[in-house]
């Protein structure tokens, strides 16, 4: 059980630290309040190694093991900040559950979040430490992104945190009209942070950002 200390954390992990992590991502430009209160109520210091605990709220990736990295927080704010620019959306289908952080971050902003790992320790891992967080809302599987969750679409909003060479087709067919989908979308040469959104059956697209992501890769591991 993670308890009540631990949680809030001490010294380097505490609630202070915290609190200049979102002021950084504000002056960066994160204007969605509700997206830094979330930021700033999430422990990241337990999604990421006890030796890497201390640098936990630095605004920098971290490895997680399994080459695998913890996104940046103000990569994070910066696309669930544009997943929720129409509204809150019902149900959120992530691709890349990784260390479990941004699910824990959708969970307290949208009513559902399902989330898709295809590397069965850091799945089984995130799932465990979800639950004990008391992020309820959070169904996380071991699975193939490729492939999405058809049994709990259409999605109103779907999220990559890996990036495919191009945008996968069944992924696109499990959005919701009126949905909005955010994904790294490119090669080792470079990736573009895509938002596109499902307008009367057709597809909006727009860049966000350039990005550097981990690839999405098919198959389970
Ligand atoms: N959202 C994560 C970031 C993890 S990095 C976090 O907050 O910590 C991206 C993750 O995507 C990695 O764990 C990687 O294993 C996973 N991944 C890559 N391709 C995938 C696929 N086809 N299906 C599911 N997960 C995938």
């Amino acid at each position: 059980m993670i308890d009540e200390l631990k949680r809030r954390g001490i010294g380097m992990t505490s609630e202070r630290t915290r609190t200049r992590l979102v002021e950084r991502l504000r002056e960066r430009g994160i204007r969605n309040e509700a997206v830094l209160e979330a930021i700033r109520a999430t422990p990241r210091h337990l999604f990421v190694d006890e030796a890497l605990a201390s640098r936990a709220y630095d605004d920098t990736a971290l490895p997680i093991g399994h080459g695998q990295t913890i996104s940046q927080p103000y990569v994070v704010a910066r696309m669930t900040e544009a997943l929720l620019l129409d509204g809150v959306p019902e149900r959120v289908l992530e691709i890349g559950t990784g260390s479990g952080y941004q699910a824990a971050i959708l969970a307290q902003l949208v009513p559902e979040v399902y989330t898709i790992e295809r590397i069965a320790f850091l799945a089984r891992q995130a799932q465990r430490r979800l639950r004990e967080l008391g992020y309820h809302n959070v169904r996380a599987r071991l699975g193939d992104g490729y492939e999405g969750w058809a049994s709990h679409g259409p999605f109103q909003g779907i999220l990559l945190t890996a990036a495919p060479k191009t945008l996968p087709e069944s992924l696109i067919s499990q959005l919701a009209e009126g949905g909005r989908l955010v994904a790294p979308v490119g090669g080792r040469a470079g990736q573009e942070l895509l938002l596109v959104r499902r307008i009367n059956d057709g597809l909006q697209q727009q860049v966000l950002d350039q990005v550097s992501f981990v690839p999405m890769l098919g198959g389970l591991s």
